[in-house]
């Protein structure tokens, strides 16, 4: 038998248990939204198991390479918006390809119009801006270059929001052993043409957050989502900084809630109870032909840890992070903003 002693205990055990169960009811009860995945796919499976799961998707077309890709891509989207209009959304990009030929800009709005006449939900450009792509001079191209200044016009009089992810991690500018999560570790030592930190003649971390910055300023009717926070994702403080300095900006957390791990747990609380409103809820999960049932398998996990670690205060740990770290036990009222009503709002229309 329980001695009385143990009745303390107990009741805390009650307790905990009970409060989680809530969060738990929560999940299954809640409809939610990850706000930036990839599916170039239209097999049923993977949107069948989002809805078992209680969530709805926004697949993201992108890569400013090759008009065709962008094409297939986009054939994908439609699609699918067809099959479950009320269970996916897409965003538009547009290509790269001969940027310096006269009329370019032109052509872009053109094809832009047509996406969001087909049924787009806003737009989304990639990091190979800024990253990659140079003039015949040899200078990159970065976001506020004039080039691009017809068509952030365009945008911002359309009234649609624009995606954007302009650079990287700061990690991705630091030696391998002064990363701070495990994947950027993993990723960069197989990627050493995307490991910044080896190629100091291509833009800083600081210069390209610069361009985004310009665009925000510049264009200040246009609803701008950073993807992957911002690419502010190393520390709270300086997210919140720009997020003060530009009210038309707000983020997705797509692949950097490891970002938010690693950081001190009651200030990364505080800041999304404060910026409540600005954050939104994502994976950036890519989806294909060949890995469908793999995807659901990665998507089990991420959306059940992810949201232990947002709605309970469990102990908890993740490959991603050295060591173990406490759930930030958020809300349900902010939950609900995170998890679906910000996306309703930052991309309006997309969900309705
Ligand atoms: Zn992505």
């Amino acid at each position: 038998m329980y001695s009385l002693r143990m009745i303390p205990f107990l009741i805390l055990v009650f307790l905990l248990s009970a409060c989680t169960g809530n969060k738990a009811e929560l999940y299954q009860e809640m409809t939610k939204i990850d706000a930036h995945v990839h599916i170039r796919t239209t097999d049923p499976a993977i949107m069948e198991y989002a809805a078992s799961e209680g969530f709805k998707l926004l697949t993201i077309n992108t890569r400013s390479n090759s008009q065709e890709d962008i094409d297939s891509q986009k054939d994908f989207a439609m699609k699918m918006k067809s099959l479950y209009p009320n269970e996916i959304s897409w965003l538009a990009t547009f290509s790269m390809e001969n940027f310096e030929e006269a009329g370019w800009a032109d052509g872009v709005i053109r094809k832009l119009q047509e996406d969001l006449d087909q049924g787009a939900s806003g737009f989304k450009i990639w990091k190979d801006i800024g990253m990659t792509f140079q003039d015949s001079l040899g200078r990159f191209v970065l976001l506020d270059d004039p080039l691009f200044e017809p068509v952030l016009e365009f945008m911002e009089a359309s009234g649609f929001p624009l995606l954007t992810h302009i650079g990287e991690p700061l990690n991705c500018w630091l030696p391998l052993d002064s990363m701070t999560v495990n994947g950027d570790k993993s990723y960069f030592k197989n990627h050493p043409e995307y490991h910044m930190y080896l190629h100091p003649d291509y833009p800083s971390h600081e210069s390209l957050m610069q361009s985004r910055d310009q665009v925000l300023a510049r264009y200040p009717g246009l609803k701008m989502i950073g993807a992957h926070l911002g690419s502010l994702e190393w520390d709270v403080d300086v997210l919140a900084e720009r997020l003060d300095r530009y009210p038309n900006f707000t983020v997705d957390m797509a692949a950097r809630v490891c970002h938010f791990q690693v950081q001190e747990p009651d200030k990364v609380r505080n800041f999304i109870i404060k910026y409540q409103d600005r954050i939104l809820y994502a994976t950036d999960a890519g989806v294909s032909e060949e890995n469908v049932e793999d995807r659901i398998k990665w998507l089990e996990n991420e959306w059940r840890s992810d949201w232990s670690y947002f709605a309970t205060d469990s102990l908890m740990s993740s490959r991603n992070v050295e060591g173990e770290f406490m759930g930030l036990d958020l809300d349900e009222e902010v939950l609900r903003k995170i998890f679906y009503s910000n996306a309703l709002a930052w991309y309006p229309g997309a969900f309705e």
